[in-house]
């Protein structure tokens, strides 16, 4: 599968980034290839932004995106690094690679659970080059989105992308390709926010909000704008994180139901905790009512069985290649379990 033509824009620094984006990609505009079977094609983006390429580059192979313009950041170096911030937690640049956050002693001691989802997100190579920027802006998934031309065409197109049918949810107007990002559910957990920047300014987000829940329109993100940095708060630091994973191949898979933990105690008692999913919706999820239902208590089984069931009705995992829907659920509810078991342990 040969990459569509495009022309590729090299900023250095991160204006030049932000000043190339308003030139190329202030306004959607149709998808400038030729339409599918006489479909119209949907808006897309005339400009997109590449980082490690780990995701756009296989896509853009699959003619799921083919943008007149690509706009490499890679060699912003102000948008890499891990830094302390006086008193208020820790910045990460969006261009820092997974491996550097995996290896990371700060955050390892620090924000424990991000390390340990971080280091589970496909394979060495791929976190060399993928980015804590590209994750947390990951496309959604779906089996009949992920596919060639070829397939995709055989089977009618779908909803994300040419088609205007749902293959997984017929009859129903809303895409369910899955978010399927490793770490936006620990910097969840973390109360994570995120900076995005564009040519009107700069603003700063809670990453909840960055999320719509709709698998096409997945992310708050305009065309002229970029996610610039992470900020991890000092509030979050020092709570004990776990991060669990299911996924077919061990060495490289992305998660097919994914859960993240992060818990502080005192006295044997939960002092506070935050539980968050992701692979089983449209967008990674903070589990509502966990918090509360840990809250003050003394973890046993039937406390961490009770927690995993409000997170298997939270997720809502459609059909894959791999794995029935109502085994992910069952894996979201087992994994939560066993999180906050192992989270409750010294
Ligand atoms: C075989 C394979 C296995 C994989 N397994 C996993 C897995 O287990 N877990 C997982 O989470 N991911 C997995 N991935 C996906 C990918 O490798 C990671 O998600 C990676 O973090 C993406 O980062 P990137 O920098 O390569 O993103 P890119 O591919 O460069 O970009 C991804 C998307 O984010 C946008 N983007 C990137 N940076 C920014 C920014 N700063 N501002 C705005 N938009 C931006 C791009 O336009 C694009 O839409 C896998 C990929 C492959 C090929």
């Amino acid at each position: 599968m040969s990459l569509p033509q495009f022309k590729l824009l090299r900023p250095r620094t991160l204006d030049e980034a932000i000043s190339q984006l308003a030139k190329y990609c202030d306004r959607v505009e149709a998808d400038h290839s030729p339409a599918r079977d006489g479909q119209a094609s949907p808006p897309t983006h005339k400009l997109r932004i590449v980082a490690g390429g780990t995701d756009l580059i296989p896509s853009m192979r699959q003619k799921l995106f083919e943008p007149q313009f690509v706009l490499d950041i890679r060699h912003i170096a102000e948008l890499k690094g891990i830094r302390q911030q006086q008193g208020s937690g820790i910045e990460i640049g969006a261009l820092t690679s997974l491996t550097t956050i995996e290896h990371s002693d700060l955050l390892r001691r620090r924000y424990p659970v991000l390390t340990e989802a971080a280091a589970t997100v496909a394979s060495p190579l791929l976190r060399n080059m993928g980015t804590i920027g590209g994750n947390i802006c990951l496309d959604t998934r779906c089996l009949w989105y992920n596919q060639s031309l070829t397939w995709r065409k055989g089977c009618g197109f779908c909803i994300k992308k040419d088609g205007d049918l749902c293959h997984v949810a017929p009859g129903g107007t809303k895409c369910w390709a899955a978010f399927s990002g490793d770490t936006p559910p620990a910097l969840l957990c973390l109360n994570a926010e995120i900076e995005i920047a564009s040519a009107s300014g700069v603003r700063r987000m809670p990453l909840p909000d960055f999320y719509t829940g709709d698998g096409v329109a997945y992310r708050k993100l305009q065309p002229n704008e970029l996610v610039t940095r992470v900020f991890l708060p000092e509030s979050s630091a020092d709570y004990r994180g776990i991060y669990r994973k299911l996924r077919v191949r061990g060495s490289i898979d992305y998660p097919l139901a994914g859960v993240a933990v992060v818990m502080k105690r005192s006295n044997g008692h939960v002092a506070d905790a935050r539980l968050a999913i992701t692979a089983v919706n449209p967008a990674p999820v903070l589990v509502k009512g966990a918090s509360e239902l840990l809250r003050g208590k003394i973890v046993d089984e039937a406390l961490a069985e009770a927690v995993g069931n409000l997170a298997a009705k939270t997720a809502k995992p459609l059909t894959t290649s791999a794995l029935t829907p109502e085994y992910r659920r069952e894996m979201i509810r087992v994994f939560t379990k066993r999180a906050v078991l192992a989270a409750a342990t010294n």
